[in-house]
């Protein structure tokens, strides 16, 4: 591992979670957080996010490690990742979380939903991850947000790129009152006010699989790269002031499959969201807007 930018109290950690017994079509994902840490530090590139912060620079982040989820599933997985989440955030510092399949999030949200009130949850995804039940596992990586909704621990969930909807889920949008942006109608954040905290969640399948073939579901007809970094760095930018009305107070970053990747090429993508992401979250959190 790496100590680039590693000190106590940084304001940003890094947290592994890797989990992947929830996943319906295959298992993998729980190999990433170790190869998208590799990727991220590679000498093939240098650590400055494209807005300009040096993620290289001594004491901005620190990797907290993987949590110790092996044997674990169903609420006892859960309960292990909300309780790690909650330990970081309780010294203070925000958490972007490396999947692991999307079932981590439904934890990671109830975390952070402890420590901000009104929360916006930003998700960009093929799949809207609604399902009542999948496969008689309500934990799986296709229904966090059906528990989250259900919970009533978030303000507003805005999907991005969901292409995948059938009568079910679109009658979970319904229900739980959910923004969702469908792919075939195109993609312009600036049409998609966003304001107060948001924890911004990535499953990788929301890319076109041109982009990102190392994942379990290739969903043709998605994202580019370049859409997703655009993303990342606008969003909540409605008034086009340079203050944001939307601010991020952490997120995750799942769905990467290294059993499906070519040349390591998704976990490099992976890799770059995540500098982006981290660049991000630490401009918000140093606006003090949190
Ligand atoms: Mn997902
Ligand atoms: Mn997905």
């Amino acid at each position: 591992m790496t100590d680039i930018g590693e000190t106590a109290m940084a304001r940003l950690a890094l947290l592994g979670l890797p989990q992947d017994d929830n996943s319906t079509f295959l298992r993998g994902p729980a190999l990433a957080p170790p190869l998208i840490r590799q990727a991220l530090v590679s000498p093939s590139a240098n650590m400055f996010a494209e807005t300009g912060t040096d993620l290289g620079v001594a004491g901005l982040w620190q990797d907290a490690g993987d949590l110790p989820l092996s044997g674990l599933s169903g609420q006892a997985a859960h309960d292990a990742i909300h309780d790690g989440v909650s330990a970081v955030l309780a010294r203070g510092q925000a958490v972007i979380s490396l999947g692991g399949d999307h079932s981590v999030t439904w934890p990671a949200v109830r975390a952070h939903a402890a420590h901000h009130p009104k929360l916006t949850i930003l998700h960009l995804d093929a799949h809207p991850d609604l399902y009542d039940n999948m496969e008689d596992n309500r934990f799986s990586h296709a229904s966090p947000f059906a528990r989250i909704m259900e919970s009533g621990c978030v303000d507003r969930l805005v999907q991005v790129g969901i292409r995948t909807l059938n009568d079910h889920q679109r009658a979970q949008v319904t229900r739980f009152g959910v923004d969702c942006h469908e792919m075939r109608h195109g993609v312009d954040i600036a049409d998609i006010a966003i304001s107060g905290p948001v924890y911004l969640t990535i499953d990788l399948d929301v890319l076109d699989p041109a982009f990102a073939p190392g994942v379990s579901h290739h969903e043709p007809g998605g994202l580019s790269v370049r859409d997703v970094l655009h993303i990342i760095q606008n969003f909540g930018r409605n008034s086009g002031s340079r203050k944001s009305d939307g601010w991020m107070i952490g997120g995750d970053l799942v769905e990467l499959n290294p059993d499906r990747d070519l040349n390591g090429v998704t976990a490099m993508v992976a890799s770059k969201i995540l500098r982006e992401m981290m660049a991000r979250c630490l401009a918000d959190c140093g606006d003090g807007a949190g």
